[in-house]
């Protein structure tokens, strides 16, 4: 039976959707409205049956936005009405310590994510305003919210926890909560699947490596440790942002060169990582530009990869036992480059990287590690909407056993 789902990911400036069946996996439509709220028009692409329909729309705020996308439905299909959705479902990036799951939305839940945006500012409030606009155009569905810290919540307090003062700590709610929990629940599952294993007994280190990138310590399904933090910026060095530093540049820069924090925050967050070290952001140009020997992109490639690298040792020390390490994202699915220099010299600790199969591209679930390699090394294509699609669906099928 298939259990068609709208999945909405809500941003300050753009609005992502798909209709995906929940039971097939398969993407129905696919749209992603951008420049919301700009001094312009806005652009709405919406791709159904491989083709896409581009237009420009006027959008100057998230009810605007999801009236350009009821009408691309109504223009290029599929009908909404006649498709049959089951639940709308919502990615939130901030779940703090309040949500562990993913949860049907009511006035309350809606509050409580509002009150969560102290904790990410640019992302909760743009959530929250796609879920009002999304229930007051599908009024007669349930709404879940999915959230990206949700699957890191089981970390233990050893990991979550950060060396200060702990009653700063808990009175402004500072500690490690992790981001990109879809992608990394999805993609373990579909690694155990993959190494025809039980989830329970499969230990993983997944590698989101995407515009924002992070490493997950995977204890049978279950996080145990993570890259990100507070807030997405610690751990691995990203597209803009640094990734781990000693908070102590921080002080330096306000004192030294006068920067005030937003000054400091935009520093770290937009004009970091492999921007910051290359003048370049996107990881095809910087592959590029290093093997045309441009020293700036070389470094840059390899502080990136050496980065990763020492996440996967320390992740190796967390678990104790690690059966794959698993590629995920627009990057770690695609750039041979960055998988290769990044496993280079892991030999001693039982990873194995063969040459030849990590070159092979391809779209599917892969292993590319030698057969004599004792810690397999596999690249699983995420699929962040359908795992919303699943949970929403979970979250569904929970409520209906219980209230009817
Ligand atoms: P987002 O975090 O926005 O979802 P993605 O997972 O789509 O990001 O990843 C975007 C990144 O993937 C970009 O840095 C892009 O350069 C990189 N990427 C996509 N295709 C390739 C490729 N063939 N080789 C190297 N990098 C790639």
């Amino acid at each position: 039976m298939s259990k068609p789902v709208l999945v909405i990911n809500s941003g300050s400036s753009s609005l992502k959707y798909q209709v995906v069946d929940a039971e097939s996996g398969e993407a129905l439509a696919v749209g992603l409205i951008e420049r919301i709220g700009g001094a312009g028009p806005g652009a709405l692409t919406h791709t159904v049956g491989g083709e896409k329909h581009p237009a420009e729309v006027q959008v100057p705020d998230h009810a605007a936005a999801m009236a350009a996308m009821s009408d691309a439905f109504a223009q290029h299909g599929p009908d909404l009405a006649e498709v049959g959705l089951v639940a709308v479902g919502h990615r939130v990036v901030q779940g703090g310590a309040r949500f562990g799951h993913s949860v049907h939305i009511d006035e309350e839940a809606l509050a409580t994510i509002e009150q969560l945006s102290d904790l990410a500012p640019l992302h909760n409030p743009a959530n929250a305003a796609g879920i009002r606009v999304a229930r007051a155009q599908f009024p007669d569905l349930p709404h879940v919210a999915v959230f990206d810290t949700a699957f890191h919540l089981t970390m233990p307090e050893v990991a979550h926890t950060y060396a200060i003062d702990r009653e700063v700590a808990e009175e402004h709610r500072i500690r490690r909560y992790g981001f990109h929990g879809t992608s990394h629940a999805y993609v373990s599952q579909r690694a155990a699947e993959f190494l025809g294993q039980p989830l329970e007994d499969t230990n993983v280190i997944v590698l989101h490596l995407g515009n924002g990138a992070s490493a997950c310590a995977v204890r049978g399904g279950i996080s145990v440790d993570t890259s990100m933090g507070l807030t997405p910026l610690e751990g691995l060095v990203m597209g803009t942002r640094s990734g781990d530093i000693d908070p102590a540049v921080v002080f330096h820069l306000a004192r030294t060169a006068g920067m005030d924090i937003d000054a400091v925050d935009t520093l770290l967050n937009k004009r970091s990582g492999v921007l910051g070290l290359s003048g370049r952001q996107d990881m095809r140009d910087l592959v590029e530009a290093a093997a045309a020997g441009e020293p700036e992109a070389q470094l840059a490639l390899e502080v990136y990869c050496y980065r990763v690298r020492k996440y996967i040792g320390a992740y190796l020390a967390v678990l104790g036992r690690v059966d794959a390490i698993v590629f995920t994202a627009g990057i770690g699915e695609n750039s041979a480059e960055v998988r290769a220099l990044t496993l280079e010299g892991l030999a001693g600790l039982g990873i194995e990287l063969d040459g030849e199969a990590n070159l092979v591209r391809s779209g599917e679930a892969r292993d590319i590690a030698t057969s004599a390699s004792r810690v397999r090394v596999l690249v699983i294509p995420t699929n962040e909407e359908l795992e919303i699609a699943r949970q929403a669906i979970d979250v569904v099928g929970t409520r209906s056993s219980t209230y009817n």
